[in-house]
């Protein structure tokens, strides 16, 4: 047996960890073995996404290759373990980068792909897979489905956004976008309330590329917070950044972030960035990744982990939403320090289980304090489901099914395109399987 540790800091015993790393072994090494397995990359899912208790994981960053990229029309194929990262050191001298990038640039294409993930410019450019161009998908029989946007165009839906269940994917066409260089023309705005927020997103949506906000979520149910807005800039060759990488470099016994430390540190935080606040010239990799400079942050939490939670709630409801969670979230003084507020665009999403849709979008952590986190977190899921929302299942180790099968009225279309001898703990929790 060996243990496996999700980013929340929840761990399960596998039976079997195999290593992935040429794509032609790959249908052999997945077909084979008595149990049931699923793909794992970066490991960077919070919750139970890429863990398989007593299961098989296969391991992706050893496919990791890059296999041709036209720079000219900024057209890449890559294998499925290659990380973001290196797309964009490779890309960024030759005037490419990625369309779309999470707040981590330590993942992976295929894990990108599997949880469609979404950046800061949702409504300009939509989530991940609106990118792809067509991937390869090994299934667990030898079957390989090479599918895209317009051919078998039904498996390209079911596998982006289809957390890893449909199979393994090995490679990928990713068409990159144009760029003048690694910066940002970056503006934060410090905010006094919900209205401000929604007021600053609108007047964002049509001039700005990236939006993104901090809320201060003990601060009451006002929701200060701080709005930041970018767009790519060109302002000819300067140095690029240098910086130290910090480190949590041990396990606390308890989690520094508790109903101590949490109240100065908002608050701080909040008067520090307002004082500060203004128009500057930004690298991408602070602007798009400001976490990944501290190595095993995750750490901060204690043994016991956390417990991260995202939703999306419809436009025309998220400001009573959001106004009512934050209100739960100061009644129960767990606040959370990384909580994030941001719109999606008005756009379908790509896959049948793609997380993005119209509306707004908050994403909190949580200390996980046993059942009292879990008393709030029923309590908040209770506020998404009034309000027709949907659970992230890249960040969920909890929701209930129910939730899950009302979020995503797509989900009886994508079971028929589950490969039967692949499982996840979220799969089972969810979908029974
Ligand atoms: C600091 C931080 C910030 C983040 N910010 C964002 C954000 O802004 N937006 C966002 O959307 N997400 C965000 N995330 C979540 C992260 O982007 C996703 O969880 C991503 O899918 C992780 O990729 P991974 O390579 O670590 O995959 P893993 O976590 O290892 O796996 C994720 C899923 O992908 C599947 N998978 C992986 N590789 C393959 C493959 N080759 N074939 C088939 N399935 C595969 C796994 O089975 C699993 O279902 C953030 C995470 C962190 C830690």
């Amino acid at each position: 047996m060996r243990k496996v540790s999700s980013w929340g800091r929840l761990s399960a015993d596998l039976h079997h960890v195999e290593v992935l790393s040429n794509p032609c072994s790959v249908a052999s090494q997945v077909g084979r073995g008595p149990h049931l397995g699923i793909a794992h990359g970066m490991g960077r899912s919070y919750g139970d996404v890429a863990l398989n208790r007593e299961g098989t994981l296969w391991m992706t960053t050893g496919l990791d290759h890059f296999m041709a990229f036209d720079a000219v029309c900024g057209r890449l194929v890559c294998e499925a373990g290659v990380l973001l990262r290196d797309i964009q050191k490779m890309a960024l001298p030759r005037g490419w980068m990625l369309p779309v990038t999470p707040g981590t640039q330590l993942v992976t294409v295929g894990g990108a792909i599997a949880n469609d993930v979404h950046g800061k410019n949702h409504h300009v450019l939509g989530s991940f897979g609106d990118h792809v161009q067509s991937l390869t998908l090994v299934r667990t029989d030898g079957e390989l489905i090479h599918c895209g946007p317009d051919v078998r165009a039904d498996w390209f839906a079911a596998t982006v956004g289809g957390l890893g269940l449909t199979g393994v994917i090995t490679q990928a066409e990713i068409q990159l976008r144009k760029v003048a260089g690694p910066w940002l023309d970056t503006e934060t705005i410090a905010y006094a309330d919900l209205d401000a927020f929604f007021g600053l997103a609108d007047g964002s949506e049509a001039g700005w590329e990236h939006t993104v906000s901090w809320i201060d979520c003990i601060a009451g149910g006002g929701g200060r917070g701080l709005f930041m807005r970018a767009n790519p800039a060109d302002p000819g060759p300067l140095p690029e950044p240098g910086g130290r990488k910090l480190s949590m470099p041990v396990v606390p016994p308890v989690s520094l972030v508790n109903r101590l430390t949490l109240r100065p540190f908002n608050m701080s935080y909040f008067h520090l960035n307002k004082w500060r606040a203004k128009r500057a010239l930004a690298h991408y990799e602070p602007f798009f990744y400001p976490l990944d400079n501290v190595q095993a942050w995750n750490r901060m939490y204690g043994p016991k982990g956390f417990f991260q939670y995202q939703s999306v709630v419809p436009r025309d409801i998220g400001q009573d939403a959001v106004q009512a969670m934050l209100k739960e979230i100061a009644r129960s003084g767990d606040g959370s320090f990384l909580a994030v507020l941001k719109t999606f665009g008005d756009r379908q999403p790509v896959g049948m289980l793609s997380f993005p849709q119209p509306g707004v979008t908050l994403a909190l952590d949580f200390p996980n304090n046993g059942s009292r986190t879990h008393r709030l977190l029923e309590r908040l899921d209770a506020i998404v489901r009034e309000a027709r929302g949907r659970i992230y299942p890249a960040k969920d180790a909890r929701m209930p099914r129910e939730l899950f099968e009302a979020g995503y009225p797509r989900l009886s279309e994508f079971m028929k395109y589950r490969d039967p001898k692949i499982s996840s703990d979220l799969s089972r929790r969810l979908m029974g399987a």
